[in-house]
């Protein structure tokens, strides 16, 4: 039996987990942690029966403590961090947005668990000091990206000595087919209506200006040590192939599938076996008119940036994904133009003077006075 804790249970990932958990014999759901959507915890608490559950606000814990008497309920950032410290635990689900779940993700690596990694944040914030460490205590970071799970799998029964090249597909986004004029006028609606991936709002919004895409291949530089000069990025409007890997004898390897994040939840939690338990719809492959195109670093500036950011280390994924996740809710919440979240990027990095392996707390602090001074 293996024993799993979610962060971010009531979320995107969080909720596509358990039901994957649902479908596998011998996984057992030990702990749950959300934010505020109580009444959805409580349906899981029914449900999955964990021991512990986690919620942001500690004024909500009695509600919970009436309906369920016997479970632990923590609270707040020391609750997460006293679910990286539960004994029984072999998986730790990070399904959480933002970087709240950072400093727990460092507590359960040095407690030796299995870090299932849905969250962006981590890696891209402080991918040094997280790698660093998993390395020290032996601990293997399984990825939940579907791109990152689709290198893992075509790595798996290779040397990954022998693979000399990443290549992270993209949809490409709502507005791959779009001028930047057109783009300007669209609205949060246009750029939620994503082609492909059902998601939560923050993501989706990121994949429409392809971000996303630049924090993944920071991502991927710290899941697999690999240079930048050798991770490619390309568009592949149909998200069937979910990444390539290039061998050193020009070897390509692909993981495919219809997209659903269904099978890479369930391949971290299993990993590194292959389990018959949730299955995505069987994928036609007669007929199928598959493309790859290179992207256009002109149209989607912050593509570009982003992996700059990344190629520059230090501080600088640190400011560009501060003020991009700022920026993202302006323009979701009507206050700003699709464009002007590049504008308010592009000005925050150009003013920035990068600071080379900035701590942990250095991190926390300077994310925290982009989002005051920017909000
Ligand atoms: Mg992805």
């Amino acid at each position: 039996m293996k024993n799993v804790i979610i962060l971010g249970s009531t979320g995107s990932i969080g909720t596509q987990t358990l039901e994957v958990i649902e479908k596998l014999d011998n996984f057992n759901v030990l702990a749950l942690a959300c934010g505020n959507n109580i009444s959805l915890l409580k349906e899981q608490i029914k449900k999955f029966n964990p021991k512990y559950v986690c919620i942001e606000n500690p004024e909500h814990k009695n509600n919970i403590k009436q309906d369920f008497p016997n479970i632990k309920v923590l609270s707040g950032s020391d609750g997460l961090l006293e679910l990286a410290s539960i004994k029984e635990c072999d998986i730790f689900v990070v399904a959480t947005s933002g970087i709240v779940s950072v400093k727990a993700v460092l507590k359960a690596i040095e407690n030796k668990k299995t870090i299932a990694l849905a969250n962006k944040e981590t890696l891209v914030m402080a991918g040094d000091i997280v790698m660093k460490k998993a390395k020290e205590n032996n601990v293997n970071i399984i990825p939940i990206d579907s791109e990152h799970s689709a290198i893992l799998q075509c790595m798996q029964t290779q040397d990954n000595k022998l693979a000399q090249r990443l290549w992270i597909t993209a949809s490409g986004g709502p507005f791959l087919n779009n001028t930047r004029e057109e783009m300007e006028n669209f609205n949060a609606k246009d750029a939620l209506n994503h082609p492909r991936w059902a998601m939560g709002k923050k993501i989706t919004i990121d994949c429409a200006t392809l971000v996303n895409k630049g924090l993944e291949v920071i991502e991927a530089h710290h899941l697999y040590n690999f240079d930048y000069n050798n991770i490619k990025v390309v568009i592949h409007p149909q998200s069937i192939v979910h990444s390539f890997v290039e061998f050193i004898d020009g070897s390509f390897l692909a993981q495919m599938g219809v997209p659903s994040m269904h099978i890479p939840i369930q391949y971290a939690l299993t990993y590194p076996e292959r389990f018959n338990g949730i299955k995505t719809n069987s994928f036609n492959i007669y007929n199928q008119n598959l493309q790859f195109l290179e992207p256009d670093f002109k149209k989607f500036p912050l593509l570009k940036l982003t992996i700059e950011c990344g190629k520059q280390g230090g501080i600088m994924p640190v400011v560009l994904n501060a003020a991009n996740e700022v920026a993202v809710y302006k323009f979701i919440k009507g206050e700003i133009n699709f464009l002007d979240i590049e504008k308010i990027i592009f000005k925050e990095i150009e003013k920035t003077t990068n600071i080379k392996n900035p701590t942990l707390d250095e991190i926390f602090a300077l994310d925290e006075d982009i989002r005051r001074r920017l909000a």
